[in-house]
């Protein structure tokens, strides 16, 4: 038998490991075996010593350990990765097809791959290390990333937020085969997009998405759209093909925008049928609400206002101020379609602030639809914390 160092729990601390969730945070530990170090795998066993599951550790992380298998008889070597990084991608086998040719393969924890995000690009591979415990285990990973799919090429990004948490130093670039072009091509429901996997924003694209952008656009035949924090277009683009009229793209960042207008001219959508503009969503938002203009569909689609727990309140009130400024452009019987990708607002206070700002602009809301990450970034149940992304399709009745 290999030779692990203990992690050994404090009495009482073990409901939540033995329930699977896949976290131990560092006031749950007792003790460390001697010598452990970041990203070292251990053997985690309760205060009488009886196993519980192995993970990796790092005592500098309050996330101190994070578990990978709970069956005694595993070992974690570069076989066990390849399985399991087979399994995470045979579960996408039916969301990929000539209309979909790109999604994520590997989303950490809630795929029991914790720190591992793997995001396919049509014939290459977007990859991301965000513990200490994944980065040992590179090599093995790209390897079996390389033999399980069929790619060009394996580019890492680097996340700094959770680096600096796990105290790694930033390593991005091209780890195997050759590098992607700034402008690859992905289809994503029939529809060209040009994504650049190096630069953009998470690993270039919101896969997440997928499904709404299909969704809205099903709903936007003949219409006119506002699309507020559009990044690169998704929305936009994918409802203007499916029929709606008129898309305003609106974004902060001018490079998010070229990107967008690239799309667009890609998909050979005329310059009559889009408006862009680079602005404060807020501040535009108040501007055309002064200016009396109004819209069939207001898309809401912001950055996470609120990136832990205690972002709470702040992130509430932002939440509320957008979408009341943004019910206000809606047209009697049109929609606002509204999202917060922020994990610690959960479905019922992100359903509650729609009430509010519905409350307070005094006008009349049904929701249509409630709206989830796509089926690529699944929600583990012994994670609830793998649930961020939700999103309300709301109707104003007048
Ligand atoms: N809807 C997009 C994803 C949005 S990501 C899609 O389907 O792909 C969030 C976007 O909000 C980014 O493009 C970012 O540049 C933009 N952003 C962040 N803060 C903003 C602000 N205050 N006003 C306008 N855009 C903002």
């Amino acid at each position: 038998m290999v030779h692990l160092p203990l992690v050994t729990l404090k009495k009482g601390r073990e409901k939540s490991v033995r329930n699977h969730h896949p976290w131990i945070f560092s006031g749950a530990i007792a003790s460390y075996g001697k010598n452990i170090k970041p990203g070292d795998i251990a053997r985690v066993v309760g205060h009488d010593g009886d196993f519980l599951a192995y993970g990796y550790c790092n005592p500098h992380s309050h996330i101190a350990v994070r578990l990978l298998d709970w069956n005694e008889g595993a070992i974690i070597d570069g076989s066990w990765w390849h399985e399991k990084i087979a399994l995470s991608i045979e579960r996408r086998r039916h969301l990929l097809s000539p209309e979909t040719d790109s999604c994520r393969l590997v989303y950490s924890e809630a795929d029991l791959l914790p720190g591992l995000i793997v995001d396919k690009y049509a014939e290459f591979l977007a990859v991301q290390f965000l513990t200490a415990g994944v980065s040992r285990f590179k090599a093995e990973i790209v390897e079996a990333l390389s033999q399980l799919t069929r790619t060009a090429g394996v580019y890492e990004r680097a996340e700094l937020s959770m680096l600096k948490l796990e105290k790694l130093s930033a390593t991005a670039g091209l780890i195997k085969g050759t590098p992607p072009p700034p402008n690859l091509q992905i289809k994503e429901n029939g529809i060209a997009f040009e994504v650049d996997i190096m630069n953009g924003q998470k690993t270039g694209w919101y896969f997440d998405q997928r499904d709404n952008r299909r969704l809205v656009a099903s709903l936007a035949t003949g219409l006119e759209i506002l699309d507020c924090f559009c990044y690169t277009g998704g929305f936009s683009i994918t409802a203007l093909k499916l029929g709606a009229r008129r898309c305003t793209l609106v974004d902060s960042s001018a490079e998010h925008l070229d990107s967008a207008r690239r799309n667009l001219r890609l998909n050979g959508i005329s310059d009559g049928r889009v408006e862009i503009i680079k602005d404060d969503a807020f501040d535009r938002l108040r501007k055309m609400r002064d200016e009396k203009r109004t819209f069939d569909i207001v898309i809401l689609d912001p950055p996470k206002f609120a990136p832990s727990r205690k972002d709470i309140r702040r992130a509430t009130a932002g939440y509320k101020d957008i979408n009341l400024l943004a019910m206000k452009l809606v047209k009697s019987g049109g929609y606002l379609v509204t999202f917060s990708c922020s994990a610690a607002i959960d479905p019922q206070i992100f359903r509650m602030i729609i009430a509010w700002a519905a409350a307070d602009c005094g006008r009349e809301v049904q929701i249509i639809g409630q709206l989830h990450q796509a089926p690529d970034h699944p929600i583990l149940v012994s994670f609830p914390e793998s649930e961020y992304l939700k999103g309300f399709i709301c109707r104003i009745l007048y």
